[in-house]
């Protein structure tokens, strides 16, 4: 038998079938079988084929098509759990990532944070350490951040952080880093080869960046930043110590009036551990009996003694006399000004209870104390306690105080106003928005800040704000009171520029009670002002 098909052959052969022999039937099955397997293996290896690919292209994250049928068997099965582990670990080690990313950098801004900065600083200060150069760590806070958030909303103060972040990154140069610490409070720092310039170049360009104007809601924004800085190795040889000391630099440069901008000084550590020690001692000096009311008089351009105002003072065993100016942010800070306020109240109004019924007693009301909700309630105790007519106090209030929670503010004022007090506004003129202040709040009074008057007589500038204060009391029918005139010069330009009042050391220092009732000054309506009879 040759190797040809056998159908070929003759019809008469008996063991054909269809033309073909049992053995080819079987080597044909045995073919069409074989070349189905070698189909089968050639889908399963395009499956897989396929599998490979896309785990090598990282599509992990839905089946590949045929695994899941079973093409592949157990094959198929263990590829499938391949790449589901794969995908779990690709999940994973994205979320370490991130989390890694979270631990370095500010949610908020994207900006490095505490722990990269400290990490970053370090590396300048490695470097500086081996070129002869210097580093200066620099801690920047937005002035009245919370005002922001208060006037605006939330979302205009996260968009005040996060412009300020973006356009102040965008400055830096090689050797230079920024980050968030937190709140409205940033650090950066500067890796120096040069001279001054080269520092005061860095802080001019970071702060210009951070202070840009910025449009929220309707609004233009124009943040203002107050900056601290310290020098490696000059002002501390430890990063910790570097960046405490341009911290403390920052709050010497927030409290201060003037400069916004300052280095460190040994002397402020002095003045932190004195605070410190301050507010330990404030808590306890009430009872000890070192604190007392004196009262400084407010008078008339004509020298009538209108009323007197309430300051408090504070005599410290060793350091002898403490200043408000030092003591009242302290207990602002550590929650003791309700305890004063109230304190203070009660004494100015039973003493004004011992002085002429047509006098007012004015008192001072801080910050802090204007937020309280409460507040409305012990003016109001301390009134019924000592009999005092409500239209003889006058709570003066400075802008600032206002600014820090306008809403609530505005709520405590008309509460206040209802009981029949009056309301002073202290400090006029070095607020943050002065004409913003007496639009939005009905006052009775406007005090100007006395460091106009100190200049007034010699600077025109201060004259013409001063002016322009009386302008706008008097379009608001509200009298005009000049703080610290010191001279008769200063007392006759007040009263050519139109303020009404005057309160000064030319009329007398404050003085406790005793000594004003003992020389019956305050008997004295129309009292002339020392040393003019
Ligand atoms: P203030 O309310 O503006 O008080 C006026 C300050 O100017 C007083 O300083 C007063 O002694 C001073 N002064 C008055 N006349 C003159 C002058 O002719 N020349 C100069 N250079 N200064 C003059 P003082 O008593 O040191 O108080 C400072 C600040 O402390 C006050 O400013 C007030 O804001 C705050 N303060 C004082 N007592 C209290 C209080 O009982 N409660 C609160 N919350 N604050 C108070
Ligand atoms: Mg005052
Ligand atoms: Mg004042």
């Amino acid at each position: 038998m040759g190797w040809y098909p056998s159908g070929l052959r003759g019809q008469d052969d008996g063991a054909v079938l269809g033309g073909l022999t049992g053995l080819e039937i079987g080597l044909c099955l045995a073919l069409v079988l074989g070349a189905l397997g070698w189909w089968r293996l050639v889908l399963a290896l395009r499956v897989l084929e396929q599998a490979m690919a896309r785990l090598a292209r990282d599509e992990l994250d839905a089946p590949v098509p045929g695994l899941g049928r079973g093409r592949l068997g157990r094959v198929g099965a263990a590829l499938e759990q391949v790449r589901e582990r794969l995908a779990q670990r690709r999940t994973l080690l994205a979320e370490n990532r991130y989390n890694a990313y979270l631990a370095q950098h500010d949610g908020l801004t994207g900006l490095p944070n505490r722990l990269q900065f400290a990490v970053r600083i370090d590396a300048a200060i490695a470097a500086a350490q081996a070129d002869g150069g210097q580093v200066a760590a620099v801690m920047i806070d937005i002035d009245r951040f919370k005002h922001i958030n208060d006037r605006f909303g939330h979302e205009a103060g996260d968009a005040v952080l996060r412009g300020a972040a973006t356009a102040a990154q965008a400055v830096l140069r090689e050797g230079e880093a920024l980050a968030r610490f937190g709140g409205d409070e940033f650090a950066a720092f500067k890796h120096l080869r040069g001279g001054a310039d080269e520092l005061e170049e860095f802080l001019d360009r970071i702060e210009r960046a951070l202070c840009a104007p910025l449009d929220s809601h309707g609004a233009t924004i124009r943040p203002r930043v107050s900056i601290g800085l310290s020098l490696w190795p000059d002002d501390a040889q430890r990063r910790e110590q570097l960046i405490n000391n341009a911290d403390l630099a920052m709050y010497r440069a927030k409290a201060g009036r003037a400069r916004k901008r300052l280095r460190y000084d040994p002397e402020m550590d002095e003045r932190a551990r004195r605070r410190g020690a301050l507010v330990d001692e404030l808590a306890g000096a009430c009872a000890r009996g070192e604190l007392a009311v004196f009262y400084q008089g407010q008078h008339h351009v004509d020298g009538t003694l209108l009323g007197y105002e309430a300051l408090l003072r504070w005599t410290h065993p060793q350091l002898r006399a403490v200043s408000p100016a030092e003591f009242i942010p302290l207990a602002e800070e550590a929650g003791l000004i309700h305890e004063l306020g109230d304190w203070v109240l009660r004494e100015a109004c039973a003493a004004a209870m011992k002085l002429p019924p047509l006098l007012s007693i004015a008192v001072n009301v801080s910050a802090v104390q204007l937020t309280d909700p409460g507040l409305p309630h012990r003016v109001a105790l301390a009134l019924r306690q000592t009999g005092l007519a409500p239209a003889r106090l006058e709570l003066e209030i400075t802008e600032t105080a206002l600014a820090v929670n306008r809403e609530r503010a505005v709520a405590v004022l008309g509460r206040l106003r209802a009981l029949g007090v009056r309301v002073a506004i202290d400090d006029f003129g070095v607020g943050y928005s002065s004409l913003d202040t007496v639009s939005v709040y009905p006052v009775d009074k406007i005090k100007i800040d006395r460091c106009f008057i100190a200049d007034f007589v010699q600077h025109p500038a201060s004259r013409t704000l001063v002016s322009a204060i009386v302008s706008i009391g008097e379009s608001l029918g509200v009298p005009v009171l000049a703080e610290g005139v010191e001279s008769e010069a200063q007392l006759r330009l007040a009263q050519e520029l139109g303020c009404r009042a005057v309160q000064g050391f030319l009329f007398g220092q404050p003085q406790p009670l005793a000594l004003i009732l003992a020389l019956g000054q305050a008997g004295t309506l129309g009292a002339r002002r020392r040393g003019a009879g």
